[in-house]
């Protein structure tokens, strides 16, 4: 009886298993396709100024087009494209759809748009990265800093000394440098001052818990940037209470629900166009 329980879950287990090792299978055979197929797209959205109803920037982020699971968010790809590898191909066929649709619009007489592009920090293992960035930079005519780059802390500092050379190999291109989801990783904030970095941006989960005049956290990371002297993006604002606060609070730039979720490239330049001046009164409406 026991025997047979026994035997009965370790076969559950065993198909569980199976099934998960299938279905990673099968991302990696379909990302590398979607690759070849042009399934993935990016959406775009604006990062603006806290203390003026200006857009700076947008962050690129991917959505996959699945062939047979419909619309699909990087939550549920980029992670196993970051154990198989396969980010690298994936990551450089973004970029360079970040750095076409960056020419498009200033062919379309939309100005200087700079792109704000997550890559992982495997990047930043090799000078080759370097070359590919160059290489966008020149095959697309970009100018000076329309391309920047958003990455997670942890992978940076396995190696501070090659990712400085990687990163300072970059800043003839004006490319700045955004560390993603600040505050959730290792945090060791040795590091910091060491790397040429430019921008932190708070994670989303301290500016949901942003509901006072005081906060800790938040006021803590401010401090710590003011004093390295590193810009600062608060992601994730929703209300106009965060909005208020933060601008209170000096922080200069912000990105949220509240102003625009990601939009398609076509919506993103109609915000700009059309949108941009609620901005100004958007906090004080609610
Ligand atoms: P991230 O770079 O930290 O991006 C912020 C995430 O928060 C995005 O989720 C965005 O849609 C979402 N978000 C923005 N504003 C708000 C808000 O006000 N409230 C809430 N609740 N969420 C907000 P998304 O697009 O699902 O991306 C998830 C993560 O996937 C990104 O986190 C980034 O780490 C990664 N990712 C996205 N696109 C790319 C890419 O092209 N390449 C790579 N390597 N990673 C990517
Ligand atoms: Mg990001
Ligand atoms: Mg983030
Ligand atoms: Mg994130």
């Amino acid at each position: 009886e026991a025997k047979s329980a026994g035997r009965s879950q370790i076969r559950y287990f065993n198909n569980e298993m199976r099934k998960k090792l299938k279905q990673q299978a099968d991302i990696e055979n379909d990302l590398q396709n979607g690759i070849k197929n042009g399934e993935f797209e990016l959406y775009y959205q604006p990062i603006f100024s806290l203390t003026q109803p200006r857009v700076v920037s947008f962050e690129s982020l991917v959505r996959w087009h699945h062939p047979k699971n419909g619309l699909v968010t990087p939550d549920d790809f980029i992670p196993i494209a970051e154990q198989t590898g396969q980010i690298i191909e994936l990551d450089l066929h973004l970029l360079e759809l970040a750095a076409k649709q960056i020419a498009q619009w200033q062919d379309a007489g939309a100005g200087n748009i700079c792109l704000t592009v997550n890559v992982s920090s495997r990047h930043f293992a090799s000078l080759e990265f370097v070359d590919q960035i160059a290489s966008l930079y020149r095959n697309y005519g970009l100018s000076q800093g329309a391309l920047s780059l958003e990455i997670t802390e942890s992978g940076l500092i396995e190696n501070l000394n090659l990712a400085t050379k990687v990163i300072n190999g970059l800043s003839p291109y004006g490319v700045k440098l955004y560390l993603d989801d600040f505050g959730t990783g290792y945090s060791a904030l040795g590091y910091l001052h060491q790397l040429p970095i430019h921008v932190l941006k708070i994670d989303k989960s301290f500016i949901s818990q942003l509901t006072d005049e005081e906060n800790p956290l938040v006021d803590a990371i401010l401090s710590l940037a003011k004093s390295l002297d590193l810009e600062v993006v608060a992601e994730g604002i929703e209300t106009s209470q965060q909005f208020q606060l933060l601008s209170t609070k000096a922080c200069q730039y912000g990105q949220g629900f509240l102003v625009s979720r990601p939009l398609k490239a076509a919506q993103a330049m109609a915000f700009l166009q059309t949108e941009q001046i609620k901005l100004a009164t958007a906090p004080t409406l609610a």
